[in-house]
């Protein structure tokens, strides 16, 4: 079942939301299907999950392909958090591929079940990312080959290329598991979102941030396995969270232009300082937070938007990369590598 929470206290919620991220340092999002689900992508592992159908003999209905579908409101939120420094690492389950088609780096990005567009060789571990799905499932070969070309020689690698998604039996991948395991311990904040924390590990990696006395924050329409151990719960649509969210913190949501793999966030954007000064005077034309007639929130002061100057500093920092408003993010992208190559 469903929960939605009423309009005044989603409102409340997302400016709690909002002040949790102003008092930490380290923020880590953690993502599941329920975020994708506005693209058009179902779910892999619920009721009508691709796994879930084809286990049964049935084909997976798609309201689009993988390679059509367009990262969401909550995908370019996430990508604007990261580049202004708030997020710290993403932790996904999916296997959608949207948040590296956003342009997402991936190099803060731990994809626990895969992603369809990437192939990796079983020699040297090279990973492909593709600009269509690579076609096979459970970790079996694509049959294409590794064209590394090996040091100093001539030769190519030739080692196999397989597809990254696991199947149910399938271990997580080494490497993505234990950064994810790392940024959860030393984060502050995990927020959660569009999951029901039911697959383990996966679910499990938000309740290490709680662990280490940090804070947890879940966001999803129906109960998750771990709302008792959160410090907020928040149901409603990720997008519609997501958009207020940013607003909150006088960010914008930026539009997507089409998919780009971006490897090393190093090369982005230098990260400005994180913390909000608290005590920091708010401009004098700001609306409350909340849009109802109650005066206590804003007579304690514990949810001003504070947006405005955070929007500010930061435009003076977009300032000093000339030329481009996005410094030298578009001019790192890379392709993304076709299939045919
Ligand atoms: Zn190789």
């Amino acid at each position: 079942p469903q929960i939605f929470d009423p309009p005044e206290e989603l409102e409340r919620k997302v400016c709690a939301l909002a002040d949790l991220i102003r008092g930490s340092s380290n923020v880590v999002f953690h993502t599941g299907a329920g975020i994708s689900t506005a693209s058009g992508i179902p779910d892999f592992r619920g009721p009508n999950g691709v796994w879930t159908m084809e286990e049964r003999g049935l084909s997976p209905k798609f309201d689009t392909t993988f390679e059509n579908a367009r990262p969401t409101k909550t995908h370019m939120a996430l990508l604007e958090l990261q580049r202004v420094g708030i997020l710290k690492f993403l932790v996904s389950q999916n296997v959608d591929g949207l948040h590296v088609r956003s342009g997402f780096p991936r190099d803060k990005l731990a994809e626990l079940h895969g992603n369809m567009f990437v192939e990796e060789c079983v020699k040297c571990g090279k990973q492909y990312v593709r600009d269509t799905i690579v076609g096979s499932m459970g970790l079996k070969p694509t049959g294409r080959l590794c064209d590394v070309s090996k040091a100093r020689g001539l030769r190519a690698c030739r080692g196999k290329l397989i597809d990254t998604i696991l199947d149910w039996e399938d271990s997580l991948p080494d490497r993505d598991l234990s950064l994810a395991d790392e940024a959860c311990r030393k984060a502050d904040l995990s927020v959660t979102l569009g999951t029901s924390l039911q697959i383990k590990p996966s679910g499990n990696l938000p309740l290490l941030t709680k662990r280490k006395g940090g804070k947890l924050v879940i966001v999803n329409l129906q109960a998750t396995k771990h709302d008792r151990q959160a410090d907020l719960r928040i149901h409603g649509y990720v997008d519609e969270v997501m958009t207020k969210l940013m607003k909150q913190l006088g960010l914008e949501i930026p539009e997507w232009t089409g998919p780009a793999v971006v490897e090393s966030s190093a090369l982005v954007k230098p990260e400005p300082p994180l913390k909000l000064d608290p005590e920091a005077p708010r401009p004098a034309k700001e609306e409350p937070c909340s849009h109802h007639n109650g005066t206590t929130e804003e007579a304690d002061g514990a949810c001003p938007e504070r947006g405005p100057s955070r929007k500010e500093h930061w435009d003076s920092l977009k300032q000093e990369c000339p030329g481009s408003d996005r410094g030298p993010v578009a001019a790192k992208r890379v392709k993304v590598e076709s299939l045919l190559s």
